[in-house]
């Protein structure tokens, strides 16, 4: 961890956003959320649903399938790059900490903060038993003839969010957690609802709150929407009558705003650029002597 190791006395780490799990749903609004500039880390230790599958054949984008340990290995290079830390320790108990925080112990011994928990692991929610006061999370049912404690797929709304303010479930939730795919989409939306919660409390109204995170081509912009004076109109026409916020504030989060919708656009040599890039790193994950016979076979081929 690159954040303070506490648990010994020293102060303890704080993120903005701490997600339970590194499979598909957590690995998925990690990226959304550290795209977005929350400070995230993920923990990624113990059952995993994924580890379990022999091959991954119906995740798009993957015409022959793709197996496990590459699609795992690609997912956590996926998240670093977009920002997030990732651990492998296993979390042992969330906790409140305070009326908004949490606080996070390891079995490794780390302690941390955070202002967000997301719980994105399809088996085994233990960790969560310290929060669950009015004994509501979980719930029992018969597994191989016997009784037994599962979290309760229904405790989160449809969006994530449950009766704790800042804890929110992106796994397990029924039928979204059974296949990879769906996981993925589902930590997607969480870590975007989880965006526009920490935008609303900055202030934020509902309109533009929920933070769209595309990718768009600078050739196909309208010239208007280059200009930042259209902007600042765009955002004036589109704000509430009524916002509970000073004159400064209000364009302070404009600003921001703006900027961040500027920095969407992206040039042709840009995308040449990330094109390249974004090939390098799938090769990065691949097998090299899988590269060579790839390579010979074309090269036989095309009779070079
Ligand atoms: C036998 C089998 C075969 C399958 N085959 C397919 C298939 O072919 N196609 C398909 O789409 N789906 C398949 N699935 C389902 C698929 O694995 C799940 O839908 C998907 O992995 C769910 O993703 P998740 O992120 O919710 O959970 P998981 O994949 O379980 O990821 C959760 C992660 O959290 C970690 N973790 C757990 N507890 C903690 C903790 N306390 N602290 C820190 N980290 C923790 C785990 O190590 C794991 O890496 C299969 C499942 C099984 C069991």
């Amino acid at each position: 961890m690159s954040a303070d190791e506490s648990i010994d006395g020293e102060p303890a780490s704080e993120y903005e956003v701490v997600i339970v799990g590194g499979g598909p749903a957590g690995c998925s609004a990690g990226v959304f959320t550290a795209r977005a500039g929350l400070e995230t880390v993920i923990f990624d230790r113990g059952r995993s649903s994924l580890r379990r599958c022999a091959h991954l054949e119906n995740y798009l984008g993957f015409p022959a399938g793709i197996d496990i340990e590459t699609f795992s290995d690609l997912l956590h290079a996926h998240v670093e790059t977009a920002g997030c830390e990732i651990v492998s320790d296993l979390v042992e108990s969330v906790t409140r900490a305070s009326e908004t925080g949490f606080s996070i112990e390891t079995q490794e011994g780390h302690s941390l903060q955070a202002d967000r928990v997301i719980a994105a692991t399809r088996y085994g929610c233990e960790y969560l038993h310290p929060l669950d006061g009015d004994d509501e999370m979980f719930e029992t049912h018969e597994h191989n003839g016997e009784e037994a404690e599962r979290f309760d797929r229904s405790y989160a709304d449809a969006h994530g969010r449950t009766p704790i303010n800042g804890l929110y479930i992106a796994s397990p939730v029924e039928e979204m957690s059974q296949q990879a795919i769906t996981a993925a989409g589902y930590g997607a939306a969480v870590g975007r609802h989880v965006i526009g919660d920490v935008r609303r409390e900055k202030g934020y109204w509902d309109d533009v709150a929920e933070r769209v995170d595309w990718v768009r081509r600078e050739h196909a912009r309208d010239p208007e929407w280059g200009d930042r004076e259209r902007w600042r109109e765009y955002f004036d026409e589109h704000s509430p009558d009524e916002i509970e916020l000073s004159d400064e504030s209000v364009v302070e989060l404009r600003e921001a705003e703006i900027d961040d919708r500027l920095a969407a656009y992206v040039s042709d040599d840009e995308i040449e650029r990330r094109t390249q890039r974004a090939h390098d790193r799938i090769l990065d994950h691949l097998d090299t002597d899988r590269i060579r016979t790839y390579l010979d076979r074309v090269d036989a081929e095309s009779g070079t």
